[in-house]
């Protein structure tokens, strides 16, 4: 299993790190020739304006599309942002999965903040079941969650802060700023 981290701008080394302690094999994608022999790729967080127009620049955009029809994808953050249909603001996005986001939509850097969340998902995979322990930076709300698309976790007062597409993904908050590496593993089961 070889996994590629777009490394373009934002967090893209503690993803690597991440998947290292994982045992597995991993590339960073700058260029479209790097997705060649993944398994699936993460879009790590920072800031999803300069992701986007860093991929336009480097012929990017259709190629990630492309590979979404077929791989896993992930993006934490700014990447589930780039991964959206719809961020109400003009900024590049892959639009390839049906949410909507508000960005920022806790407020700014200074209203960062963690919490404990009860995701059914990586219990089902984890025994016995322990919350998950979030971080979310500047992050943004996935609003709506429309077509194929599902909700895998909600803060408790509802608001939706990661969504599932088959095998595209999107989390508000960082699991690879944790130590926690259930998210991770979540993914890979999707990648394989
Ligand atoms: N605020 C950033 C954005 O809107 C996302 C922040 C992050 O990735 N931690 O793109």
């Amino acid at each position: 299993m070889r996994i590629g981290v777009l490394a373009i701008q934002g967090d893209f080394a503690e993803h690597i790190a991440m998947l290292k302690r994982l045992g597995v094999d991993t590339a960073e994608v700058r260029l479209p020739a790097h997705l060649a022999g993944l398994d699936g790729l993460i879009i790590p967080g920072g800031e999803s304006t300069t992701i986007g127009k860093l991929s336009v620049d480097f012929g990017l955009l259709e190629p990630l599309r492309e590979f979404g029809k077929s791989h896993a994808i992930w993006g934490t953050c700014a990447g589930a942002i780039f991964l959206s249909k719809e961020a109400r603001r003009s900024q590049p996005l892959l639009a390839i999965m049906d949410i909507t986001v508000e960005r920022n939509a806790f407020g700014r850097q200074v209203d960062s903040f963690e919490a404990d969340l009860d995701i059914a998902a990586l219990n089902r995979a984890s025994q016995p079941p322990a919350p998950y322990h979030a971080v979310f930076i500047r992050a943004p709300i996935i609003e709506s969650v429309l077509g194929d698309a599902e909700v895998l976790c909600t803060l408790p007062d509802g608001r939706i802060v990661a969504a599932q597409q088959g095998k595209l993904l999107a989390t508000s908050f960082h699991p690879e700023l944790t130590r926690d590496t259930r998210f991770h593993e979540y993914f890979l089961s999707l990648a394989k």
